[in-house]
């Protein structure tokens, strides 16, 4: 099979080249990035939607229940479970996963889990550019689910339109979190488990930490401004989804009307651009030191506390050739 027919079956929407397409990603291969490059003009109109939150909270669920509702109204969907803790690869269905079991034959969705690799720019490049082959394959909608709440690993999420923040009464860490910054406001809020007694608590101290978000803006930014809405869903029986589905509606609608979604995406965009170039420009670095002398010298000055690290970087730098920009696809 060449690549232009695989790129062509993308297109058609061909489940089985998408998947190929998303482990050649996965495996950082040539071809993928080549892949990805040839369909990318194609890309852009699915909704991506990016779920984050502790493991256990429900997240799962929550996307099944979801999906159910998206394929009752004629949506078609794509599901990335990005699970950077685990060991697994090659889209293993892991154990929890199997809430999405319901949708396995239904061939209007289509369910992908990504494990950590080595890939180059690592596991959030891969979902990247394996969300934007769902896209390319005409998936309608695309949600992305990670576990992060002040992780690293939670850029991928930035690249969603709309950003929902799973949680369930007693994830106090995660209150924590936003409060101290650590984590960015999302878009929505569901506190999943809603029938725990502990329930109202939780929404409550979030109005809080919402409150004091508002407080450092003026009067006309609040008035412009998108409400966090906070949702109360139980994914297991599928309470409350109807309103999430309203309120990712209403998202969206939001932004486009504010124009902030081509402002976002060009964010996002150069975020990535920035990440994959600075992944490269590190893995050269790398492969030109080897064993070279000058290096090994630099780095004995630094362990022999004679020369601080940043002015061996200084001087590490100083004798690097500026990158040839003839290695494109690497
Ligand atoms: P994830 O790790 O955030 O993706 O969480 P899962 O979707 O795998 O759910 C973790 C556990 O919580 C599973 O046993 C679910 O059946 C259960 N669960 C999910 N939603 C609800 C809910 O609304 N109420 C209750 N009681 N349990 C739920």
């Amino acid at each position: 099979m060449t690549d232009a027919t695989l790129a062509q079956r993308l297109l058609q929407g061909d489940r089985r080249a998408l998947a190929r397409a998303i482990t050649l990603v996965e495996n950082d291969r040539p071809e993928g990035w080549e892949l990805v490059r040839e369909v990318y003009p194609h890309t852009g109109k699915a909704e991506v939607v990016g779920f984050t939150g502790p493991p256990g909270v429900g997240k799962s669920t929550l996307i099944g229940a979801l999906t159910r509702a998206r394929r009752e109204s004629g949506r078609t969907v794509g599901v990335l479970s990005i699970d950077p803790s685990s060991p697994f690869t090659h889209g293993a269905l892991l154990g929890d996963r199997i809430r999405l079991s319901e949708h396995f034959l239904d061939r209007g969705v289509f369910i992908r889990s990504m494990a950590n690799r080595g890939a180059l720019g690592g596991l959030s490049e891969a979902a990247l550019q394996a969300a934007l082959l769902l896209d390319a394959a005409g998936r309608q909608d695309v949600f992305v689910e990670t576990v992060g709440v002040g992780q690293a690993e939670i850029d991928i999420i930035d690249h969603a339109d709309t950003i929902v923040l799973v949680l369930m009464p007693g994830s106090g860490d995660s209150i924590q979190a936003l409060k101290a910054g650590v984590m960015e406001i999302p878009d929505v809020i569901v506190i999943n488990k809603a029938d725990h007694p502990l329930t109202d608590t939780m929404v409550r101290e979030i109005r809080g930490v919402l409150s004091l978000a508002y407080l450092d803006r003026s009067p006309e930014e609040v008035r412009r401004s998108w409400r966090v809405p906070i949702l109360r869903t139980e994914a297991s029986r599928g309470e409350g989804i109807p309103e999430l589905v309203q309120s990712l509606r209403e998202h969206g609608e939001h932004i486009r009307a504010a124009g902030q979604l081509a402002e976002r995406r060009r964010r996002n965009l150069r975020n990535e651009v920035l990440a994959i170039a600075t992944a490269r420009m590190r893995r050269r670095l790398e492969e030109g030191l080897g064993e070279d002398p000058e290096f090994q010298r630099l780095l004995d000055e630094v362990v022999g506390r004679r020369l601080d690290p940043a002015s061996a970087a200084t001087a590490l730098l100083a004798r690097q050739p500026s990158p040839s920009p003839s290695r494109a696809s690497e």
